[in-house]
């Protein structure tokens, strides 16, 4: 069989312990064999972050803006503990926080269904998406905790010297107080993320806030996502026969509850940060979640939700057997594997993505599955394998297909 054609790079950003290990074995067994696989390779190791003083993370995320579509592999975020493990000379930042700030993105986690391994919510039979807002809120927040009786306002000064100032609360004893914010900017790329990911997977759009408590401040995101959701998406919404839909967050959490799914949640960061851990435990497992980043100008990063397994890692190193699931970094290919060769028209590409997702389903209906799955499927009689293993069953399903 001729293999497939690549015409642009994708921008490959390898990554550590575990994963680094299975993005090794994904690409010997399921894409080297089919795909002429044109990449611009970005080794985001904690070992090479820390030689080029994280230069080489800056370089994907541009390399990223220059091509459009990135895949990435999980990495390790520094912490004291890594400091030592890996003689770092800085506790060099989370890579996903510098692409996603470079790229001004939003990201996009969804789960991947399949037969076998049912969500808690019996009526959530497609995925739901969720779009969590990355920016500012209580995560930028400055607080101050009051110990005697005082006066607390709100003040900003405009640089051209003029005030506005709110009273906060007069407080009689101790209490506590916080300062937030959030900038027009920021919410405007959120919503065009928003509007561009539903428009390319066709599927609706449901934002909430609580605007009816908060007037000014949540108020202000349902105003920008309308505004532009009118000037400048609703007619492509409709010619794709998808809706935009805003609702309050509480009747959104219900609404999510009694749903079918198959839309995308757009969320306030702390929403999303809440909801995001409740509808990917619900949906089965955090090895079943992919994440993609997008940008409002339509630039696209793919990867696992999960981290670099690191338990299994260790293990690994000792030369013990490991079962670690790779379903959604195989997933994190696909996705930039069509959507490179939806932006190039190379329906091959597609194709194989779209085949290669499918064997992978395939062989976990088919019984075999790794043991993270095992523990949690409704299917009998299942097959646990290790971690090469699974990927060798995906590549014979691929082969049947
Ligand atoms: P993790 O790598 O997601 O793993 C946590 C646990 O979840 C594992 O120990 C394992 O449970 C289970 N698990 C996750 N993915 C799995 C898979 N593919 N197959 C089977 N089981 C899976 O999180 P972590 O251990 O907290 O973090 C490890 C490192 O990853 C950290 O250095 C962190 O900074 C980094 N991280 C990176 C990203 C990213 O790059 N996007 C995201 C999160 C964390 P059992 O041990 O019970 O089998
Ligand atoms: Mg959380």
């Amino acid at each position: 069989m001729e293999k497939i054609q690549m015409t642009t790079p994708l921008v490959e950003m390898d990554g550590d312990e575990m994963t680094r290990i299975l993005w090794k074995m994904i690409k010997d067994e399921l894409l080297l064999p089919y795909i002429d696989l044109k990449t611009e390779y970005y080794d985001l190791g904690l070992e090479y972050r820390n030689e080029t003083n994280d230069q080489v993370t800056v370089d994907s995320a541009e390399a990223t803006k220059k091509y459009g579509v990135a895949v990435k592999c999980a990495t390790i975020t520094p912490n004291a503990a890594r400091m030592t493990e890996y003689n770092l000379k800085e506790m060099w930042k989370s890579p996903n926080g510098t692409i996603r700030a470079m790229l001004d993105g939003t990201v996009f986690r969804a789960p991947i269904i399949v037969k076998g391994i049912e969500p808690c919510v019996k009526n959530w039979v497609k995925p739901i998406t969720l779009a969590r807002h990355a920016y500012g809120d209580v995560y930028k927040n400055t607080e101050i905790k009051v110990d005697k009786p005082g006066k607390a306002e709100l003040v900003f000064t405009a640089e051209d010297g003029t005030e506005i100032r709110e009273l906060i609360h007069e407080f009689k004893a101790g209490g506590i107080l916080q300062g937030i914010h959030n900038t027009d900017k920021s919410i405007t790329s959120f919503a065009h993320a928003c509007f561009k990911y539903a428009l390319d997977t066709k599927q609706d759009l449901w934002f909430a806030t609580k605007d009816t408590i908060s007037k000014k401040y949540d108020h202000n995101f349902k105003d920008i996502f309308q505004e532009i959701f009118d000037s400048e998406y609703a007619e492509q919404f409709k010619a794709a026969g998808i809706e935009y839909f805003y609702t309050l967050i509480d009747d959104a959490v219900a609404r999510v509850m009694k749903a079918k799914g198959g839309f995308i949640w757009a969320c306030k960061n702390y929403d999303g940060d809440v909801m995001s851990d409740m509808v990917s435990s619900a949906f089965g497992s955090l090895a079943m979640m992919t994440s993609v980043l997008v940008s409002p100008t339509g630039v696209y990063e793919y990867e696992a939700a999960h981290g670099t397994v690191q338990r299994h890692y260790y293990k690994h190193l000792k030369g013990e057997e490991t079962s670690t699931n790779s379903v959604a970094t195989i997933f994190a290919w696909t996705g930039a594997l069509r959507k490179r060769g939806e932006l190039d028209n190379n329906a091959d590409l597609v194709a194989f993505a779209d085949k290669l997702e499918k064997a992978t389903l395939k062989t976990i209906e088919d019984g075999k599955m790794t043991k993270d799955l095992a523990l949690i499927t409704s299917l009998e009689n299942v097959t646990v394998l290790n971690s090469e293993n699974f990927i060798k069953a995906i590549r014979d399903t691929f082969e049947t297909l």
